[in-house]
């Protein structure tokens, strides 16, 4: 059997830079999603990626050394990511999603943790092999909402388990053997948010060619909106002998190594420092309102990481007020600016916030923007952090309209005229 191989990554159309970052080896095959400010999504995607791509080629005693291996892959990205973000103050809150498998013989080894996906269509059918640590998923399987209203729901992006977030990382691992026909599918949630299954199970049915599979499954999700970073990898699982005229890598999975295609790691090029989300990281500095990116998701998806964490610790019962009390956020105490201890959530007849500090700052002095987003809450590191945001707060220009602290959108968003 011999595997054919091809990977395609775009930044969409919303986004300024990519955050997925994509392994294309011999025998390991990954995706990672990065989020958090001042590029270290890109970083973290991209050192996620590392230990994963150690793995390729590497021959195993047996399956369960195989596994272990990818788990360990897992163990390994977790602490040099979380080693990252806890020595650079700019790589603070940063994580990834990772989604990689293994191939032992003829056995396939998948590791995931985070949203991205893998799917396998085999004998004409298309099967979801990982399952989304995400806030929706949680709630479909507690039968609190279908599919349908989770593919629209608001805090869809919400994951609860991600890289890079938290000293232990959980994987979930699945081992099986692969067939020849098998075509597998690796895919960052900018493919999967966009182009909905039955779509995609036709694609992944017509398109022969991975290369031109995985750059029409980019296509597809850019004509969708594009409104994240897109990434697809293909494997194609081909019977020794079958003709072929596939371009992009080709190995041979028991081979000698002399076709061995070339290790293709594939990450953001773009290094540019405008990401919105730098505010993760840059105390106090927050989009202007002329800011395209102010409505970019980085910051809120690092803070849905934290905010998920949390909540799942909750809902478990562990102790979830350790992890609670360590999360800090700007927020409004009717029309006055305060500090507040937890995340800006609630669930149902829980409130996982409360006030710690109320300060004289008054919302008429703010610009309407910044008061949207106290509204939401303005993520913080620390007590300390959020004194610093409130210090930097920007004054609402001469001759503007006060902001109205009611929930609702009001006529008095845009600045008038002076
Ligand atoms: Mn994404």
């Amino acid at each position: 059997m011999r595997i054919e191989a091809a990977g395609a990554t775009d930044v969409g159309q919303v986004r300024r830079i990519n955050q997925d970052a994509y392994l294309l080896g011999y025998s390991a095959f990954a995706v990672a999603d990065g989020m958090g400010g001042h590029q270290a999504g890109e970083v973290a995607s991209a050192a996620a990626l590392e230990p994963v791509a150690e793995l390729d080629g590497r021959v195993f005693a047996d399956p369960e050394a195989a596994r272990q291996a990818l788990v360990d892959a897992f163990v390994t990205a977790n602490r040099m990511v979380t080693d990252m973000s806890a020595d650079d103050p700019d790589y603070r809150g940063m994580g990834t999603t990772l989604t990689a498998v293994l191939f032992e013989g003829r056995r396939l080894h998948l590791g995931h943790t985070g949203d991205s996906r893998a799917y396998l269509v085999r004998d004409g059918q298309l099967r979801q092999l990982t399952t989304d640590h995400t806030l929706v998923q949680h709630l479909i399987d507690e039968g609190q909402i279908t599919p349908a209203e989770a593919a629209i729901h608001p805090q869809r992006s919400i994951i609860t388990r991600a890289i890079g977030v938290a000293a232990d990382v959980q994987v979930d691992t699945e081992t099986f053997e692969i067939q020849s026909g098998d075509r597998l599918l690796l895919c960052s949630d900018g493919l999967t948010g966009v182009v909905p299954d039955e779509q995609l199970a036709q694609l992944l049915l017509e398109v022969e060619s991975p290369q031109a599979l995985a750059e029409t499954l980019i296509e597809r999700a850019n004509a969708g909106g594009g409104h994240d970073n897109i990434t697809a990898v293909v494997v194609d699982f081909v019977e020794e002998g079958a003709g072929t005229t596939t371009a992009g890598a080709s190995a041979s999975v028991a081979g000698d190594g002399q076709d061995r295609a070339p290790l293709q790691v594939r990450t953001s090029e773009t290094r540019s420092g405008d990401d919105w989300a730098r505010r993760l990281s840059q105390l106090g500095a927050l989009g202007s309102p002329e800011d395209p990116d102010a409505a970019d998701t980085g910051p809120r998806r690092a803070t849905a990481i934290a905010i998920a964490v949390v909540l799942l610790l909750v809902l478990a019962g562990l102790g979830g007020r350790w992890l609670l009390s360590r999360s800090y956020y700007v927020g409004l105490q009717h029309d006055r600016v305060a500090i507040y201890q937890g995340v800006p959530v609630e669930l149902g007849p829980l409130n996982l916030s409360w006030v710690v500090e109320r300060t004289s700052v008054h919302v008429d002095e703010l610009p309407a923007y910044y008061v949207e987003a106290l509204r939401d809450g303005i993520p913080a590191i620390d007590r300390r952090d959020a004194r610093l945001i409130i210090e930097n707060r920007p004054q609402r220009p001469e001759g503007t309209t006060p902001a109205q602290p009611s929930p609702s959108p009001s006529p008095t968003e845009t600045p008038a005229t002076p």
